[in-house]
């Protein structure tokens, strides 16, 4: 048995071997569907084109994907079929990133507004007189606190510069896991080992649609369905949710109220 608040499970080499048809016999076969593209084999380079592999960070998921250049231009992306996380499979948002490069409303350098609010006239200014300009302009509001993450290094570095505090929330977040995890088994985060998983509670979790690395963690959910109960306790009916063998809405904040209650 295990319980789940979002982590990530290991990669194991046979798991690794599992085909493609094998992948999509498992999800179909359940009736799970993950909006995906599936995969085609490495991008095939025209005249004068490059395959550049790298990752998408337009969610946790990070999927794996091919940038492909023709001169310095990026004309498209696909998904990478060596990324052990998606396997080459992609989501239309993925495939769209292209665009925002290009995107002719992309924000490429600073604009001051010198007309009214929403009358859209603009007039491009320095990065050294935008940073001088919010850092005195948040100043003027008192003391100032940002709340940063650990995704967000140029923002803490921004709040230093200007002399305001900052709360890490990420730190304190991650720091409260590895206690919980310490006390529990005495060593640093688990890892939910989904091939000898009977039973799977999540709380709050939602693995078949969103999260860190979500498509290999939802394949691997897939293929062992059958073998494994699943019970999610989460006030959404989310996409896992309501396909888990039981799904309990409690109350938003009674997770650990609950798991106390089951101990
Ligand atoms: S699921 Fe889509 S948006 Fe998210 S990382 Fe993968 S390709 Fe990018």
């Amino acid at each position: 048995m295990w319980c789940w608040q979002g982590s990530t499970f290991p990669c194991s080499k046979e798991e690794m071997e599992l085909s493609r048809r094998d992948f999509l016999k498992i999800g179909l076969g359940l009736g799970f569907f993950i909006p995906l593209r599936p995969a085609v084999g490495l991008p095939v380079e025209g005249p004068g084109e490059e395959a550049i592999p790298t990752f998408c960070s337009l969610c946790p998921a990070s999927c794996g994907v091919m940038g492909v250049l023709k001169g310095r231009k990026l004309i498209r992306i696909e998904g990478n079929p060596l990324s052990p996380t998606n396997r080459g499979a992609i989501c239309a948002r993925g495939i769209a990133a292209a665009n925002q490069v290009y995107d002719p409303e992309r924000l490429l350098y600073p604009l001051r507004r010198v007309g009214r609010r929403g009358e859209g006239k603009w007039r491009r200014i320095s990065w050294d007189e935008a940073f001088w300009e919010i850092s005195r302009r948040l100043k003027e509001g008192g003391e100032v606190l940002f709340d940063v993450g650990e995704r967000e290094p140029l923002l803490g570095r921004f709040a230093n510069a200007i002399g305001a505090g900052v709360i890490d929330r990420e730190g304190l977040r991650e720091r409260n896991l590895l206690e919980a995890h310490r006390i529990f088994w005495d060593d640093g985060i688990g890892r939910v080992d989904i091939r000898r998983v009977r039973s799977l509670f999540l709380f709050g979790a939602n693995p078949l649609e969103g999260g860190g690395r979500f498509p290999e963690v939802a394949r691997r959910l897939m293929e062992r369905r059958r073998e494994i109960r699943v019970i999610t306790f989460d006030p959404r009916s989310s996409f896992t949710a309501s396909r888990s063998d039981e799904w309990h809405p409690i109350r938003p904040g009674t997770d650990a109220a609950l798991a106390l209650a089951m101990a």
